[in-house]
């Protein structure tokens, strides 16, 4: 249990957070990791995505009347925190290359006489002497150091400059560090401790649960029908797309222009301008769909994100829940849909495997001997990465509830139903998976399929791979299956009235449950696993998923809780905000959220004070926009006799 500081009341740091961010209750941990910054006692800080780390380390500096440092590897995010920041009326400032000399020499000047709370720095940047100077002339007495999974090899995200954050600790030895992170195994947590040498370090891990979503995992027959339609069941709402390849989002995003939606494509490969220009669109909310690699998404804030697809399985669990944490920030409804074949496993490995070995050739590396590779040997890594694939393979594959894999995935355990208030409208486990709400229909007669399939992979004798097998099995007839004279096979046309596309899905979903075995190179064969033949025989059921059928049974999402006229109101607001944003030209959540804007449809303050209690509304937000958004309110409800509210709100968020 860590020591209670007795020198700040519970109320003072209230007051701040009301004040500067206009939120009446702190959640779990915030406290605590805020009393460990006050104390300049170390902490490793784990929260979810949207959980509220940034005020964490954004409220010491407050109270303490001193600046303290931010790390972060994203400087593309500091100018939206920075701005944010002062738009409450917060004194931040980021130190990074995108700014010219006399803006920095402007900054550094500021900092020195004390006029900033909080300083951001690339981990690169922080390291330079220059800056190390400027610190120790400040006499920095705090670090936060976000995304601090950075540092572990282990992590999803490793990236050499941080390991050089450990240098802080010498070069400072009487400051404290605080390390955030949204996803980190123990082991990870672990090694994050060690790297930075925290010292009796406090450590507070949040639920990685997110019950405001809901996942779904679909066989993949058809990615660009699928996408429709996810995306029909999303009218009008904001939706990121994942995809492996560049060529996949620009394929993607084209189509689906050509069914009359609006998507664009984004990804790393595009000149810089053009990027910008989608992602502004997107941000500043005149666009809402994005099909993008996973180069999308570091630098967006938008928090009414209601949908997230991955058009293609990720290569961890890690990756899943970092970019799947982007939908839902605003803490409303939103789904998450992964589309999903065993092949995405084996294009992984085989992608991996291929860059590991140009990163190899390229530092030098020969090809290995008997006893393996050197250290530091790009090639070593892979059996990790493997790993972190198997992990993400079984979460996909298996028919067990999304939020309880991925939060036992992160070491916690999970009690369905608790997180949504113990389930009192009577659903099955956490009410918010494919699983749970029973949408996955199995097939029957899975075991007959299961047989055919098998048995037709051994009458190819296991040297083909799993387009050939499904050709066969489909009574394909072409030249290919006539050359190795297939056509002769009493397999061939065993599944003659199914698509092939769905026989495909059952050979990944047999790959799932090892009863086929694909061997990787260049060609990918496939052979039967160690269980097959108990299957052949009879002795053992099968269970596949039927792919046609896997639907979603809730089909519109309630993802605001507005009905009427106050849906009405909150529509009316949301024009007013993103006016108000178009005028000064920053994104629309810079303005207010969507947890405000729906927070003042339900509440609709009778007074101009009385919008003091709306959830995000700090004193400079009040002044900057309390009275447009009050007067909205009132002519709306005057026109449509709707009543006020003198109360001070019911929080929201
Ligand atoms: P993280 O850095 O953990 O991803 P953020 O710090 O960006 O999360 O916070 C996510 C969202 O939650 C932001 O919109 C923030 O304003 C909001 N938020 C944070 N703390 C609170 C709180 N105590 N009450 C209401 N909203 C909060
Ligand atoms: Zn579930």
């Amino acid at each position: 249990m860590p020591q209670i500081s007795h020198t700040w009341s519970t109320q003072s740091i209230a007051q701040v957070v009301k004040e500067y961010w206009g939120f009446g209750t702190l959640r779990e941990h915030q406290e605590r990791a805020i009393r460990a910054g006050l104390d300049g006692r170390d902490s490793l800080v784990v929260m979810p995505t949207g959980g509220g780390k940034s005020l964490c380390y954004q409220v010491p500096p407050l109270l303490l009347e001193r600046a303290a440092i931010v790390v972060s590897p994203l400087i593309s995010l500091m100018k939206d925190q920075v701005d944010g920041l002062n738009a409450c009326g917060y004194p931040a400032a980021a130190l990074n290359s995108t700014l010219d000399r006399v803006m920095q020499d402007e900054i550094e000047e500021q900092f020195l006489r004390g006029e900033l709370r909080l300083l951001f720095l690339a981990p690169e940047r922080l390291l330079t002497s220059r800056t190390l100077a400027l610190l120790k002339e400040a006499h920095v007495t705090s670090f936060a150091i976000d995304e601090a999974h950075c540092i572990s090899h282990w992590g999803h995200d490793f990236r050499p400059e941080y390991r050089r954050l450990a240098e802080i600790r010498s070069y400072f030895p009487k400051a404290s560090l605080h390390a955030f992170t949204a996803t980190a195994t123990q082991r990870v947590q672990h090694d994050i401790v060690e790297q930075l040498g925290l010292r009796d370090a406090v450590l507070l891990v949040g639920r990685c649960d997110r019950p405001n979503l809901t996942y779904r995992v679909v066989p993949r027959t058809d990615v660009q029908k699928q996408t429709l339609d996810v995306i029909r069941r999303h009218d009008n709402q904001a939706m990121i797309i994942y995809c492996l390849s560049r060529k996949d989002t620009e394929r993607l995003a084209h189509w689906l222009c050509t069914q009359g939606v609006d998507a664009r494509a984004y990804h790393a490969g595009m000149d810089a301008t053009k990027r910008r220009r989608v992602q502004e669109a997107f941000s500043t909310e005149r666009l809402d769909i994005v099909v993008a690699t996973v180069a999308f998404g570091m630098g967006i804030d938008r928090s009414d994100v209601r949908c997230v697809v991955h058009a293609t399985m990720p290569k961890s669990v890690e990756h899943y829940q970092q970019e799947t944490g982007r939908a839902g920030r605003d803490g409303l409804d939103a789904e998450c849909v992964l589309l999903y074949t065993g092949a995405d496993g084996a294009k992984w490995r085989s992608l991996l495997t291929q860059s590991a070995r140009r990163e190899a050739l390229d530092l030098g590396y020969d090809e290995p001997d008997e006893g393996g590779y050197s250290p530091g040997d790009p090639r070593a890594a892979l059996e990790l990465q493997f790993e972190h694939l198997r992990d993400m393979e079984g979460f996909a594959s298996a028919a067990v509830c999304r939020h309880k894999s991925l939060s036992e995935y992160f070491g916690q355990a999970y009690e369905p139903g608790e997180e949504r208030g113990g389930s009192p409208c009577g659903r099955k486990g956490c009410g918010a998976c494919d699983v749970c709400l029973d949408e996955i229909t199995y097939m029957e007669g899975g075991t007959v399929i299961a047989q055919k399939i098998l048995s037709c992979v051994a009458r190819v004798e296991q040297r083909f791979g799993a387009a050939h097998v499904a050709d066969v099995l489909v009574g394909r007839n072409s030249e290919r299956i006539r050359q190795f004279r297939h056509d002769q096979l009493s397999t061939h046309g065993l599944m003659k009235d199914t698509p092939k596309a769905a026989v495909r899905q059952y050979i990944e979903q047999l790959i799932a449950q090892r009863l086929i075995v694909r061997d990787e190179g260049e060609y990918p064969t496939l052979r039967l696993g160690n269980e097959a033949w108990a299957v052949l025989k009879g002795e053992q059921e099968v269970r596949l998923i039927e792919v046609a059928r896997t639907r979603p049974r809730r089909q519109q999402q309630e993802s605001i809780a507005l009905e009427g006229a106050e849906q009405e109101l909150f529509e009316v607001l949301r024009t007013l905000q993103r006016a108000i944003a178009r005028e000064r030209g920053v994104p629309p959540f810079m303005v207010l959220n969507h947890a405000s804007l729906i927070d003042m449809a339900m509440v609709r303050p009778g007074t101009l004070e009385g919008m003091f209690g709306i959830t995000g509304i700090g004193r400079a937000k009040h002044r900057s926009f309390g009275r447009a958004f009050f007067e909205a309110i009132d002519a709306f409800c005057e026109e449509h006799n709707m009543t006020r509210s003198n109360e001070p709100s019911t929080q929201y968020a």
